[in-house]
């Protein structure tokens, strides 16, 4: 009888591994980031996209990164982070978007990595502060969001524009 019990207590501990697996399986991007990476596509079609990113590539995974699917919405995890290739030539010009996105503190930012500086909605609030991560983000601007599912499933628009 004993054996009977450890043998189910067994399964059961088999059934919970598989579950998690299959959570870390399926992903989704969150909403709002989905919605700024449309309106970017629409303002500079002919962009180059060389450093985009939204989930966690080998380099990101094992780090603390907000490119890992680690906020959990029912059985999916969401990625709040994304990248976008800073590509000035065809007007999509990081310093640009990132000054407009910082000029309306918008609620749904958490931080943003930027030409070596970072700035958080929450940690010394809209200030920029030096950046000494490896990656100096130049290439690239970083945007983390809000764990908050009403926040990052905000798709709302954000306020870019090719002006
Ligand atoms: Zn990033």
């Amino acid at each position: 009888m004993a054996s009977n019990a450890i043998s189910r207590r067994k399964r059961n501990v088999y059934a919970l591994l598989k579950a998690s697996l299959v959570v870390r399986a399926t992903w989704r991007l969150a909403k709002c980031l989905d919605k700024l990476r449309s309106q970017v596509n629409e303002l500079w079609p002919l962009r180059i996209k060389a450093s985009d990113g939204t989930i966690g590539d080998a380099a990101h995974q094992g780090r603390e990164s907000d490119h890992n699917p680690w906020v959990i919405d029912g059985d999916v995890g969401v990625i709040t982070a994304m990248d976008i290739t800073h590509d000035p030539k065809h007007g999509c010009d990081a310093e640009r978007i990132v000054d407009a996105v910082l000029q309306s503190k918008d609620a749904r930012i958490k931080y943003i990595i930027w030409n070596r500086r970072i700035v958080n909605s929450e940690v010394s609030p809209w200030i920029w502060r030096p950046y000494a991560g490896k990656d100096p983000h130049t290439t690239h601007f970083h945007l983390s969001v809000s764990a908050q599912k009403p926040l990052y499933d905000d798709d709302g628009p954000w306020s870019i524009s090719s002006e």
